[in-house]
């Protein structure tokens, strides 16, 4: 089947057209100020290796739809004759709440369940809806399928969701853990759950998820027992410029010391934390890695911000390979877990404990491609594995739309 995956922001909106009988991309795109002056798109036609940028007027997700329509099915830059052949469109949805534990074709009570995730990712929920509404106005005809980041760590239990709040907090505003990344942690741990020489259920693994956004997952037989990311993405371990988990005591605290409001304290904790809150210089772990060798004026703190994250990584795995009673593989994906080998050594580094035999020769030169860095004799196997949430939501569009 010919997918096209959608993956909605509030003014852009970014694109892969897939087959899913081959796995091959045969374009992509990005449409950016929707509903702003000046809106572009830029495509890639990815079988011919060509691409263009055009600004061509955009007032809305629906006007982005039909350019990108407009493109895939263009003479020189298209891929396909005409719109016939697109067989179903597969959106990526940041939040489905505890209402959505799998994909699912969209329909009105879809649509409806959907509006109330607004209270859980307001932002990212009503850039999803008006994507949706978009591909309804300009491609009406087509099935179209919603694919969540949350769905995958709907399988915890109890104990590792609910909060050690009042429990009327859980039930009255849904206040419990939901994780994110899910549809990354679920491709890594299913592509490593095939590398390991025996059947799912018996798996035990750790996946890593190291970008601007991290978390960590603990995915015991193929469902997650664990996650770091919370009741929003801000919990788990340091991130470009979200905080992860701190003391709760140090909200109110410095909302008091600092005269700041519960928006001023969220945009301190969201957006002026992590990388860049601690170094001082940027939320890009590149950006870190050369003030550190070059030895500016903050390397000391960029170091510093390297080694809290290493150090968190290190305690979330020792965690969870306790409450899983063990640990098979860790995985190590997105950009940072791809391609930093020196973060990946530190973490790696001193796990002897549990099993660790990392491979540095093998680690140095893993970047971007599925590796292995562990030694044939690791009790425990490490990898590197490039994610790929595009093709998830691509296959499980087809699976759906197949089975109609
Ligand atoms: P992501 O959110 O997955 O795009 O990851 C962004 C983070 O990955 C940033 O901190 C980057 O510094 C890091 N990153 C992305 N690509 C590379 C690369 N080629 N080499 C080193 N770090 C990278």
């Amino acid at each position: 089947m010919k997918i096209l995956v959608v993956n909605a922001g509030s003014s852009s909106l970014k694109y892969q057209f897939i087959d899913t009988d081959t796995n091959v991309v045969f374009a992509k795109g990005l449409c950016e100020r929707i509903g702003i002056e000046g809106s572009l798109i830029n495509h890639k036609q990815l079988l011919k290796s060509i691409g263009t940028t055009e600004t061509a007027p955009m007032k809305n997700h629906a006007d982005a739809m039909k350019l990108v329509v407009k493109y895939l099915t263009d003479a020189e830059y298209g891929c396909i004759a005409d719109m016939n052949e697109i067989d179903a469109i597969g959106h990526r949805v940041v939040h489905g709440g505890a209402y959505f534990s799998e994909s699912i074709l969209l329909s009105d009570d879809v649509l409806a369940k959907l509006e109330l995730c607004r209270d859980f990712a307001p932002l990212h929920t009503e850039a999803h809806l008006m994507g949706i509404k978009g591909c309804l106005e300009a491609m009406p005809e087509k099935p179209q399928v919603l694919v969540f980041d949350t769905a995958f760590h709907q399988s915890m239990a109890p104990d590792a969701y609910i909060y050690a709040l009042p429990y009327e907090y859980y039930e009255k505003y849904g206040i419990r853990r939901y994780g994110a990344h899910g549809t990354s942690h679920r491709y890594v741990s299913a592509e490593m759950a095939k590398l390991l020489d025996k059947p799912v259920e018996e798996t035990k693994i750790i996946t890593c998820h190291l970008g601007n956004g991290s978390s960590i997952t603990a995915v015991k037989g193929g469902k997650v027992m664990d996650t770091s990311m919370g009741f929003t993405p801000l919990a788990g371990v340091e991130m470009g410029t979200r905080c992860g988990d701190i003391d709760p005591a140090i909200v109110p605290y410095v909302m008091e010391k600092e005269n700041l409001t519960p928006d001023q304290v969220n945009t301190v904790m969201n957006k002026k934390s992590g990388f860049l809150g601690v170094s001082g210089v940027s939320s890009d772990a590149r950006d870190l890695d050369t003030a550190i060798k070059e030895g500016s004026a903050n390397s000391e703190r960029a170091q510093l911000a390297i080694n809290i994250l290493v150090h968190q990584i290190k305690k979330f795995i020792g965690s969870y390979a306790a409450v899983m009673n063990g640990v098979d593989a860790i995985v190590f994906t997105a950009g940072i877990g791809e391609n930093n080998a020196a973060l990946r050594e530190l973490v790696c580094s001193n796990m002897e404990y549990l099993g660790v035999e990392f491979d540095k020769a093998a680690n140095a030169t893993a970047r971007g491609v599925m590796m292995k860095i562990s030694t044939d004799n690791s009790k425990v196997a490490v990898y590197v594995i490039p994610t790929n949430e595009e093709l998830v939501i691509a296959k499980d569009t087809a699976a759906i739309v197949a089975a109609l």
